[in-house]
């Protein structure tokens, strides 16, 4: 059992021990889904309630978490999955990096989460014109040099992105759904504890990309 795994225990990680759900939190895949367009619906249409965000909220959270969804998501800065989903502390085990990367470090820390709280879905969101795929199209096209570590994105971005560099439409756009799907198919590809999630039906994971323009969230 995936709970049963006590990663927190084996680790010494006390700071993520899981909790009880509250009544409301979504427990199956479907609702925890459903939870977070809901909330996408609310702040696009520019009436976020900003669940979970106040100082009894800190308290009630202090012993423990219980997080229904797992997002990674890009750090870019418009792109905060607790304002775009409306939700608010302890809902949402959140990974960002610049250009939504699955690697071994960030798939460490989805399994963490995963084998720990159980939550029923995981949304890699990637968005619109994102800057870490639009270097990396730059680099492949002009042969250059990514400055300082830039150039550990661009060759993790790379393998996503070249085979949609040449296909109609917008080069990023198309970068950017390629590399949602891609960095989708690579952490099922790489984690035996997501996928037995996923086959046990306790885990969704779905891709889903942010419109910068209109705020909406959508499924790819
Ligand atoms: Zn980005």
């Amino acid at each position: 059992m995936l709970t049963g795994i006590g990663v927190a225990g084996v680790a010494g990680l006390t700071v993520g021990s899981a909790a009880p759900a509250a009544a409301s939190t979504p427990t199956t895949p479907g609702a925890a889904l459903a939870s977070l367009l809901a909330g996408n619906a609310r702040f696009r249409s520019g009436h976020s309630r900003h669940p979970h965000q106040g100082v009894a909220d800190v308290h009630r959270l202090a012993a423990g978490q219980h997080p229904f969804a797992i997002v990674l998501g890009c750090a870019d800065s418009r792109v905060s999955p607790e304002v775009l989903f409306d939700q608010g502390l302890g809902d949402i085990f959140d990974n960002r990096v610049a250009g939504n990367i699955v690697d071994e470090v960030v798939t460490g820390s989805i399994e963490y989460a995963v084998a720990e709280f159980a939550p029923p879905v995981l949304v890699v969101l990637g968005h619109e014109r994102c800057g870490a795929v639009a270097a990396t199209v730059e680099t492949i096209e002009s042969g250059g040099t990514p400055p300082g570590s830039i150039g550990a994105l661009v060759e993790a971005l790379r393998p996503a992105i070249e085979p949609v560099l040449h296909q109609p439409g917008d080069v990023v756009e198309n970068g950017v759904r390629a590399n949602i799907r891609y960095q989708v198919a690579r952490l099922l590809a790489g984690s035996a504890i997501v996928r037995d999630a996923v086959a046990a039906r306790t885990l969704r994971v779905v891709g889903a990309r942010y419109d910068l323009d209109t705020a909406a969230v959508t499924l790819l």
